[in-house]
């Protein structure tokens, strides 16, 4: 990483959420707006997959994709993407290939609500698995997170990530309350990334435009570990060009 492309300012958050999602609160100009006054230079729109009940359906993603003045915004790169969910033990995402790769950025986790019933670690885990080897996928979301009842074999499955360069993001708004369990699960992914060298990503997994750019507490997890949020992707232009766009 050259030091000159890194910067003090956060340059991108990768996880947002709009109204779309069905239990978010602001619109997608409401979002771009905040990343544009907080001077973000790069925002990911990333509403929940359809299977999700209160998800938008497949056509969102399709029109969204089209709506070429998303790409002329001032100050502001706007990445068109989706969180999708995995949906059962053989890793299917709720979202077809040919979408999936026309989009800017492919979010993956588990979610409640989305018909995926997965009872045990081993379950889990092979699904998640089985999801890296089947499907585009850019980045995990709150990987094992006990805010869900999906837990997983961490190392297998950060392990598999590393193996195929996903990135797996360190959650703002798990860590937002600061509870010991959510602290101590985070500090377990972070030792694991480092394990198997991967950069850090992370994500305020914002539900409403005042939270957009907001990783202060995923910041605060790095110092207590004597890591400098400044050498996470968020900062670098090479990292976001690297790993989020691909294009380095
Ligand atoms: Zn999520
Ligand atoms: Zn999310």
């Amino acid at each position: 990483m050259s030091t000159a492309a890194t910067n003090s300012r956060l340059l991108g958050d990768f996880h947002i959420h709009t109204i779309a999602s069905g239990h978010a609160f602001s619109t997608l100009q409401e979002v771009i707006a905040s990343a544009q006054s907080r001077g973000l230079r790069y925002v990911a729109i990333t509403d929940h997959g359809p299977a999700r009940q209160d998800g938008p359906k497949l056509d969102y993603f399709k029109n969204l994709r089209r709506q070429d003045s998303l790409r002329e915004l001032p100050g502001v790169h706007v990445l068109v993407g989706v969180e999708a969910n995995i949906i059962n033990s053989w890793g299917d995402l709720d979202m077809p290939s040919k979408l999936l790769s026309e989009l800017d950025i492919v979010l993956a986790g588990f979610h409640n609500a989305t018909g995926y019933g997965g009872s045990s670690v081993a379950e889990n885990t092979r699904a998640l698995v089985g999801a890296l080897e089947k499907n585009r996928i850019d980045v995990i979301t709150h990987i094992g997170d006990p805010r869900f009842p999906y837990p997983v074999d961490l190392e297998e499955c950060i392990a598999a990530a590393a193996a195929k360069g996903v990135l797996v993001e360190l959650n703002q708004s798990a860590l937002h309350t600061w509870k010991p369990e959510n602290v101590a699960h985070y500090e377990r992914v972070l030792a694991l990334l480092a394990k198997y060298n991967m950069p850090l990503l992370m994500s305020s997994d914002a539900h409403i435009s005042y939270t957009v750019g907001n990783v202060s507490e995923c910041e605060r997890l790095l110092a207590n570990s004597g890591i400098d949020p400044l050498a996470t992707i968020n900062y670098s232009e090479d990292l976001i060009r690297k790993y989020i766009l691909k294009s380095a």
